[in-house]
């Protein structure tokens, strides 16, 4: 099973290219266009692929989820990314960023006009690979979750409170509709 996440995606301002955010002041990896205005409450990139990639090895071993559905850049940026890291610790290679740029040099680019993409995704993939390397994945999530500020409790109202507020609805309205055809 594989959790669906919402990640941000953006046009290009200057070369219409379609982008994932990565980081709040990226540049356009086709134009090198500076973003200045990118919104900062949003997740990053890399933020989605180590939260769903611990939750899916914890699930099945395997950072790859079973049946993982590509509805969006950002999805196909998370797919490149699972089977980096699967094919990372399944080869165990000596030098990780070789292993990391033959592993982009090898995606299939279907047209020079597309190539910026090859730099979208290494801009995308290496950070989560230093932080795997460095901090670790476990570390990195625990401090961005004690750096967030707690989710307001959302109210839920309780159904038998729903229930008043429509019958009293309801009763308004005929005693309108009373008043009125008294009026008359
Ligand atoms: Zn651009």
């Amino acid at each position: 099973m594989s959790i669906r996440v919402n990640q941000y995606e953006f046009d290009c301002a200057k070369c219409k290219v379609h982008l994932v955010l990565l980081d709040y002041d990226m540049k356009c990896p086709n134009c090198n266009h500076k973003f200045t205005t990118l919104p900062r409450d949003k997740r990053l990139f890399k933020e989605h692929a180590i939260s769903t990639m611990m939750y899916y090895k914890e699930q099945h071993n395997m950072y790859r989820p079973l049946g993982f559905s590509i509805g969006s850049r950002g999805d196909m940026m998370l797919s490149a990314t699972y089977d980096f890291f699967d094919f990372l610790e399944q080869q165990n290679p000596d030098d990780d960023i070789k292993f990391f740029d033959e592993y982009i040099a090898s995606f299939k680019i279907e047209n020079k006009k597309s190539e910026y993409l090859r730099k979208h995704y290494k801009e995308a993939i290496l950070p989560v690979l230093q932080i795997y390397k460095n901090e670790g994945f476990e570390k990195y999530l625990k401090k961005i979750r004690d750096n967030q500020p707690a989710k307001k409790e959302e109210k839920v109202p309780d159904i038998a409170q729903l229930d008043r507020e429509k019958l009293k609805k309801r009763f308004e309205k005929l005693r309108e509709k009373y008043l009125k055809e008294t009026e008359n």
